[in-house]
């Protein structure tokens, strides 16, 4: 018979980590399970500008700050993949490597970027098309690139890019931005961006590394050629959600709906924070207060 936890968290971002910190103090025998590096997206972040605490840090220095406090607490990851998460009398989660068994469950597993969905973009990834240009701008020095999007996203992506690039270009599908204004203004200030609306990407150019761009203006339907030599997408995140196996806990898009005040899922002791939430403003701090909440809602269920 399998160990049945008090809880298990799928997923090491900031609202993982913030549960797990609290259910540490109230001695709630728990589980961690990230199978990539701790801090989720925050690793990816260029820089976060709004972070209690801080003016501006670099996202993988607060990844690690917010680490290092899991460290000292003596809480350790479980470096597992989730399979599958079924209910019973308990949840069964299954990983890679394991079969656990847990009275309460909570799923804050972030979210991956989505595709462009043109032809080549997977072949082109990692030879001059990336999902993140903090991890791989460097790569790009003094050449051309292009972002695309015009969210928070493609904007933060492109500002990191104009530090290291000849030339940035940003194309966005509407001449209006989803992102903050003034991130806008920060790039429209650089002297080294082109920004051109409405565009969206055609066709990606280059065999065995990206040679350049097409792009097709949405309203004239002209087209355009850009030789550059960097293509950084950045159109939107979709939820890491496919393990879960119980009926109506997901929305049409794969996000988990909660109950706001408890944060806890149509599943009776399963809940779900932090980007994985149907939202529209995703955040490091909400991601945290999510993580409390639960935390909080949790150790009353147990008694704790
Ligand atoms: P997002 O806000 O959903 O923006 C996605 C962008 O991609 C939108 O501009 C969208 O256009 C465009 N898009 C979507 N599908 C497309 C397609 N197939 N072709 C071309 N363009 C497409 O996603 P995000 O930028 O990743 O941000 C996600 C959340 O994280 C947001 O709440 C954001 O504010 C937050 N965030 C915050 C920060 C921060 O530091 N404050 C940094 C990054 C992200 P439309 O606008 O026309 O839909």
């Amino acid at each position: 018979m399998n160990k049945v936890y008090d809880s298990i968290i799928i997923g090491a971002g900031p609202c993982g980590m913030r549960i797990a910190l609290e259910f540490k103090k109230k001695d709630v025998d728990f589980l961690i399970l990230e199978p990539g590096t701790p801090g989720g997206k925050v690793n990816v972040a260029p820089r976060v500008d709004n972070y209690p605490g801080f003016k501006e840090i670099p996202g993988p220095d607060l990844a690690v700050a917010l680490f290092m406090r899991l460290m000292d607490a003596g809480i350790e990851l479980v470096p597992e993949q989730v399979l599958s998460l079924t209910k019973k009398d308990n949840f069964i989660i299954k990983t890679d490597y394991n079969t656990y068994e847990a009275k309460t469950v909570v799923i804050c597993s972030g979210t991956k970027e989505k595709k462009i969905g043109l032809e080549k973009e997977d072949e082109l990834f990692g030879h001059g098309l990336s999902y993140c240009a903090l991890c791989d701008g460097h790569f790009f020095k003094g050449q051309d690139v292009i972002v695309i999007g015009g969210g928070n996203s493609a904007l933060k992506e492109a500002i990191h890019l104009t530090h290291v690039a000849k030339k940035v270009y940003l194309i966005h599908r509407r001449n209006e931005f989803r992102g903050s204004v003034k991130l806008v203004d920060e790039l429209r200030n650089s002297s080294n961006v082109e920004i051109l609306t409405p565009y969206v990407p055609s066709k990606l150019l280059g065999e065995d590394k990206v040679t350049g761009i097409e792009i097709a203006h949405r309203e004239t339907g002209e087209k355009k050629i850009i030789e550059l030599q960097g293509i950084f997408p950045a159109v939107g995140q979709i939820p890491n959600t496919q393990f879960v196996d119980i009926p109506c806990v997901l929305d049409d898009y794969k996000n988990v709906p909660v109950t706001m005040k408890t944060m806890e899922t149509s599943c009776e002791n399963l809940f779900a924070g932090g980007d994985v939430l149907p939202r529209d403003i995703r955040q490091i701090y909400l991601a945290e207060h999510d993580g409390i909440v639960i935390a909080k809602n949790i150790c009353e269920r147990l008694g704790k």
